[in-house]
Formats: C-alpha cells, sequence, structure tokens
C-alpha cells in the first residue's frame, strides 16, 4: 500500500501500490485533453469510442475524471479541469472529481466519515460527488454562484467571464 492525497477534500488515504491517482491540473478543453491521454495509453480517441466509454463528448468545459482499467496492472484514476473564474465553482469542480477518484478507489466510506455524510448511506454516486464538493466550499466559506445546481447531480451550470 503507498499513501494518496486529495488536495481539495483535504484528504488523506492508503491505496494499493498498482493504483495510480493523477491530477492532470488545467486543459484548455476537456474533449481534447481525454483524446489526447486516450491516444497516449494506445486506445482508440475517436467521439464513437469515447461515448461507449461513457465520456460527455459535449462537455468542453469544466471537469472531468477517468477510469482505466489496467487489467492485471491496477487502475489508473485522472482528473482535469478548465481553468475557473470564480473559486468557488474551481472548489467544487475539483473537489467533486477528486471524490470520483475515491470512489474509484473504494475509500468512499472513510471520505463519507471524514466529512461527516456518513449518514447518506444511498446517494448516487454523482450525488455524493456534489456533496463533497460542496463541503470543501463550504469550509473555505466561499459562495457557489446562483444556479450553479441544475437539479441534476453531477451536472452544473458554469458561469462565463
Ligand atoms: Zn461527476
Amino acid at each position: 500500500m503507498k499513501p494518496v492525497y486529495f488536495e481539495i477534500l483535504d484528504f488523506e488515504s492508503k491505496i494499493p501500490d498498482n493504483y495510480y491517482y493523477e491530477d492532470l491540473g488545467y486543459t484548455n478543453n476537456l474533449l481534447e485533453k481525454t483524446k489526447e491521454i486516450y491516444k497516449n495509453l494506445g486506445l482508440p480517441n475517436d467521439n464513437a469510442f469515447l461515448k461507449k466509454r461513457g465520456a460527455v463528448i459535449e462537455h468542453i468545459r469544466g471537469g472531468r475524471n477517468i477510469l482505466f482499467d489496467l487489467e492485471n496492472d491496477g487502475l489508473l484514476d485522472c482528473m482535469f479541469y478548465t481553468p475557473f473564474s470564480n473559486l468557488a465553482v474551481e472548489i467544487h469542480t475539483r473537489g467533486h472529481e477528486e471524490a470520483h477518484a475515491i470512489q474509484h478507489f473504494g475509500l468512499e466510506k472513510e471520505l463519507r466519515k471524514k466529512l461527516d455524510l456518513s449518514c447518506l448511506t444511498k446517494l448516487s454516486c454523482e450525488f455524493f460527488c456534489d456533496r463533497a464538493g460542496l463541503v470543501a466550499v463550504k469550509k473555505r466559506r466561499l459562495k457557489l454562484p446562483e444556479g450553479f445546481f441544475t437539479g441534476v447531480p453531477g451536472k452544473h451550470y458554469f458561469p462565463r467571464d
């Protein structure tokens, strides 16, 4: 096992040696970055393939987390995001994507405990990640812009600059 740290959620844990977590930072276009990562892993990266893998190819702005099953070589989870003009939106988005990684690594229960979301047992993946992001925003005493939550978990309104 080795240590893993999620900066925005300030959450530390341990993952198996063959699990890899990479916060790739900012990118200008979620779709282009997604294609680059698939290509680097030697995978097809056309829109049809990405759609089949569950990527929302229409999403250009915001954040994205992708899990790759490296089969016998373990798991690779990576996340990236476009630059933000609003700090609360940035904290929420990055916290949300970190929560996906935490779910992928089977550490959700641990995070629930740390964030005191332990009473919420049966949440959808997206709703859980939204809650985690919201806790990160509130801890920093920030406020999300009006209309950020659209009513669909995981789907947010990103204000233009
Ligand atoms: Zn999500």
